[in-house]
C-alpha cells in the first residue's frame, strides 16, 4: 500500500507527521479501530496512543458518535445553508468556555488559527504576530516560521513557498520567556496585532506554560493594545471540560478550537470577545467563509462526542494518563535511561533527556536516537506511538485496563532498546 501510495501521493502520506521519516520503516496502514485499538491491513492490531493525533477522546467507533453520525449522513451530508446542528455545536462550545461570546466555525484548525489571525489584523489595524518557537499553529504561511511538529520532526528550519513578505510580519520568541516578549513589544511599538501561543505547548513534545506565562501573555497584550490568542486546537476539550483554558482561567481575546471538537471529522473554530467577533462578515468588514463550514455530519459527530465528554470521562482520562506516565517512567528508570515525563494535564510525551525542558532548544537537545529505538520496540509489540520523539502522546476513555495491560507488557523491552540505542 506504501508502495502504491508513494508513486500518487508526495511521499506516500496526506500529511507529514504520518511518514515514519522520522523513525524510519514504513507507515502502518490502518483500516479499523475499535476503544483503544486500531487494525493494520496486514491484521495486526495495535493500542493506539496516538488517537488520531488528539480527536478520539472517546476511543474509535464510539457507539453514539457513530449513531449520531448515521443518523445525520441519513438526512443529506451538506446543505450550503445554515442548519440546527451547527448552532447546537456552537452553543456547546460557548456554554463550556465563557471567554467565548461567539464562534465561527470552519474544518481544520488551519483555517482557525488563520482566520483568528486575519481578523486580529483587522480589528487592531495593525500587521505583525508574535508566535513561540515550537508552537504549531496549523500550516499558516505566517505562522510557520519555527513552527514544531512535522517541522521539527524533520528538522526543517521553515519552509520554502512562504514569502519574505508574509513572514516578514511574524515575531518568533523563544517559549516560556516574558522578558523576550516585553522586548518584542518595546521593538515594535504599536505594530503589534496580536500574540498566538499553543494554550499549553504540545508540537515541541509536552512542554506546559511555566507559572504566570499565559498571565503575563495577557496583561502585555491589554497593556500594548494587541490581541491575546490561544490556539486550543489540541488542548480544547481535552485537558479539561473547558480545555487549557479550564486549568490556568486566562481569558484570551481569541480562542482557536479543532480535533476533539469534531469526532473525527474536519470541524474546528474560532470565537472569543463578542466586539471582536463583531468584525467578522457578515456581522463586520473582515472577510473568511467556507463551503462545508458547520457541515451537518461533522458538527453531528462533534455535537455527541462532547455531549458525552462529562467529568466522569475527564476523571478518567487523567487517571489512565497518569499510570501511563508512571508505567512509561518506571521501565526507564529501571533501566538506566535519561527521561522527563512531561505532563499538561492528561496529555503527555517522553523527553529522553533528564535536563529540565522549558523552550524548544531544550526540547531538541533530548537524544532523538533513544526515542527511535524506543518507538520501534512499541511498534513491534503491537503499540502505535506517534512517529516522532516532539509529539504529545493521547489516551482516551476506551483505555481500559486490558489496554494499559498491553503497554505495561510492552515497556520492558522497549525501554531496553531505548538503553542499547547508539546515536
Ligand atoms: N493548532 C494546534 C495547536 C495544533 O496542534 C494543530 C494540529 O496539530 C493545528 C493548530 C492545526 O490543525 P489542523 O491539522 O486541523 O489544520
Amino acid at each position: 500500500m506504501f508502495d502504491r501510495a508513494s508513486v500518487v501521493t508526495p511521499g506516500g502520506v496526506n500529511s507529514p507527521v504520518r511518514a515514519f521519516r522520522a523513525v524510519g520503516g514504513t507507515p502502518r496502514f490502518m483500516v479499523s479501530g475499535t476503544g483503544p485499538y486500531l487494525t493494520d491491513a496486514d491484521g495486526r492490531e495495535y493500542v493506539d496512543l496516538v488517537c488520531s493525533w488528539g480527536p478520539m477522546i472517546l476511543g474509535h467507533s464510539h457507539p453514539e458518535v457513530i449513531a449520531a453520525v448515521q443518523e445525520a449522513v441519513s438526512r443529506g451530508t451538506s446543505f450550503g445553508t445554515p442548519g440546527e446542528g451547527e448552532v447546537a455545536l456552537a452553543e456547546e462550545i460557548v456554554a463550556r468556555i465563557e471567554p467565548v461570546e461567539q464562534v465561527r466555525l470552519v474544518s481544520s484548525g488551519t483555517e482557525a488559527t488563520m482566520s483568528a489571525i486575519r481578523l486580529a489584523r483587522g480589528f487592531t489595524g495593525r500587521a505583525k504576530v508574535v508566535k513561540f518557537a515550537g508552537c504549531y499553529h496549523g500550516h499558516v504561511d505566517a505562522l510557520l516560521a519555527a513552527a514544531g511538529s512535522g517541522l521539527a520532526t524533520f528538522g526543517l528550519p521553515d519552509t520554502p513557498g512562504v514569502t519574505g513578505a508574509t513572514a516578514g510580519d511574524t515575531v518568533v520568541l523563544p517559549y516560556n520567556d516574558l522578558d523576550a516578549v516585553r522586548a518584542a513589544f518595546a521593538a515594535h511599538p504599536g505594530e503589534i496585532a496580536c500574540v498566538i501561543t499553543e494554550a499549553s505547548p504540545g508540537n515541541m513534545g509536552v512542554v506546559p506554560p511555566a507559572d504566570g506565562f499565559n498571565a503575563g501573555l495577557k496583561e502585555l497584550c491589554a497593556a500594548n493594545g494587541a490581541l491575546y490568542i490561544s490556539d486550543e486546537v489540541m488542548t480544547g476539550f481535552r485537558t479539561s471540560k473547558a480545555g487549557w483554558y479550564g486549568v490556568d482561567g486566562v481569558r484570551p481575546d481569541l480562542m482557536t478550537f479543532g480535533k476533539v471538537m469534531g469526532g473525527g471529522f474536519p470541524a474546528a473554530a474560532f470565537g472569543g470577545r463578542g466586539d471582536v467577533m463583531a468584525h467578522l462578515a457578515p456581522a463586520g468588514p473582515v472577510y473568511q467563509a467556507g463551503t462545508l463550514s458547520g457541515n451537518p455530519v461533522a458538527t453531528a459527530a462533534g455535537l455527541a462526542q462532547l455531549r458525552l465528554l462529562d467529568d466522569a470521562a475527564y476523571a478518567k482520562i487523567d487517571a489512565v494518563s497518569a499510570e501511563l506516565r508512571s508505567l512509561v517512567g518506571a521501565a526507564l528508570t529501571k533501566e538506566g535511561v535519561a527521561h522527563t515525563v512531561s505532563a499538561a494535564s492528561n496529555m503527555f510525551s517522553v523527553f529522553f533527556t533528564d535536563e529540565p525542558v522549558r523552550d524548544y532548544d531544550d526540547a531538541k537537545k533530548q537524544d532523538v536516537f533513544r526515542f527511535t529505538a524506543f518507538f520501534h520496540a512499541m511498534l513491534e509489540q503491537g503499540v502505535y506511538l506517534p512517529p516522532s520523539a516532539f509529539e504529545s502522546w493521547f489516551v482516551s476513555t476506551a483505555h481500559d485496563e486490558r489496554a494499559v495491560e498491553r503497554i505495561a507488557a510492552a515497556l520492558p523491552a522497549a525501554a531496553r532498546a531505548a538503553a542499547e540505542a547508539t546515536a
